[in-house]
């Protein structure tokens, strides 16, 4: 018999609906749906440049922050070009990167889930258009700091676009982070990928950007499709603008939560990494498998990598306190630790 899903940790989901004042914006804007949205999402683009205080022609908007790097990846690619990435990472990279006709070069992460900036940029070729550095990781959580980016950007070569996917910047409190908007005038290379489907919890939205040059924008904005985004995704971004500090404080809670999880699974045996995105990563030789089983049968959907890994993205305090629960009941988990 399947069991339900109770709380679903799976895909790094904000666990908040929309806050009030940002359905209601929906919802003006849900009763002008025979209306089309702009051809060009220039209001849209222009709100969110004065937002991160950059100018408007530095900013392409797209359909979530997979859209905006299927963009790019088309705008810089030509067949048997190479894209490289360190894996595991977010699946969304090689499809893109095949969708553009470009061949996937992966690159293992260092054993204890950094991306491996050296073997990086040893991968770089001629053939090499994009190099994808995701900050912090998707999944473990990890976090390049400002020094080694700039060393790492430094190193680049200005024929190969560097696209630093920032979907879970915002969930990152290290005193050590990039500040990659300012990254950008000296390395006409590099794309900041940011979304509003992570902390602002619009993902069902598809609303992404991207922060660069204005020649790079300007490639990746000629492909943008007519008319592609919508009008009610765009009246919610809007609003959720406005509501920043409140958002704000949902982030800060799911903050929280992350370090009280991380903080009771430590004690519990478990060897967790610090992580900086919303979700917790368990890796071997703690009994991962074992405890991906064991969330199944207790209702919570997590994303699982038989052998490799468990990301947990943060819940509500109800739905992490069942994946304590759930894991604390594990009658392997002191044992495996100590291996
Ligand atoms: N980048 C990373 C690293 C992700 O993990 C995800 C979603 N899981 C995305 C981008 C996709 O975000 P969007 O909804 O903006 O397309």
């Amino acid at each position: 018999m399947d069991i339900p899903v109770l709380h679903r940790l799976s895909l790094n989901e904000s666990p908040y609906p929309p806050l009030p004042s940002v359905r209601e914006a929906m919802q003006r804007a849900v009763a002008q749906a025979h209306r089309y949205p702009q051809f060009r999402p220039d209001e849209l683009t222009e709100r969110i440049a004065a937002w991160c205080r950059v100018p408007s022609d530095r900013v392409a908007v797209g359909s979530g922050s997979v859209g905006v790097a299927l963009q790019l990846f088309r705008a810089v690619v030509r067949p048997g070009d190479t894209v490289v990435y360190a894996w595991r990472t977010f699946d969304a990279y090689p499809l893109l990167a095949a969708m553009a006709g470009a061949r996937p070069v992966p690159v293992p992460l260092s054993p204890d889930g950094h991306q491996d900036l050296g073997a990086l940029l040893a991968a770089l070729d001629h053939r090499t258009r994009v190099v994808v550095l995701c900050n912090p990781h998707n999944p473990t959580g990890s976090l390049v700091a400002a020094d080694a980016l700039s060393a790492f950007l430094r190193q680049v070569p200005r024929h190969v676009t560097v696209l630093l996917d920032e979907a879970y910047i915002e969930f990152a409190r290290d005193t050590d982070l990039p500040d990659t908007p300012s990254l950008l005038d000296a390395h006409p290379n590099l794309l900041v990928l940011r979304t509003f489907s992570k902390a602002y919890g619009l993902a069902a939205l598809r609303i992404g950007y991207g922060l660069g040059s204005v020649d790079l924008v300007g490639r990746i904005r000629r492909q943008q499709l007519p008319f592609g985004i919508n009008a009610v995704a765009t009246a919610a971004v809007k609003a959720s603008l406005q509501a920043e500090s409140e958002l704000r404080l949902r982030v800060d809670t799911v903050v929280a939560e992350r370090e009280r999880l991380r903080g009771e699974l430590v004690s519990l045996g478990w060897r967790v990494p610090h992580g900086h995105a919303n979700s917790v990563w368990l890796a071997p030789p703690d009994p991962v498998d074992e405890g991906a089983a064991a969330l199944a049968g207790a209702g919570v959907q997590v994303r699982h990598y038989p052998g490799e890994g468990l990301r947990l993205t943060v819940g509500d305090r109800n739905a992490n306190d069942t994946v304590l629960t759930t894991l604390a009941g594990l009658p392997t988990h002191r044992a495996a630790s100590r291996a």
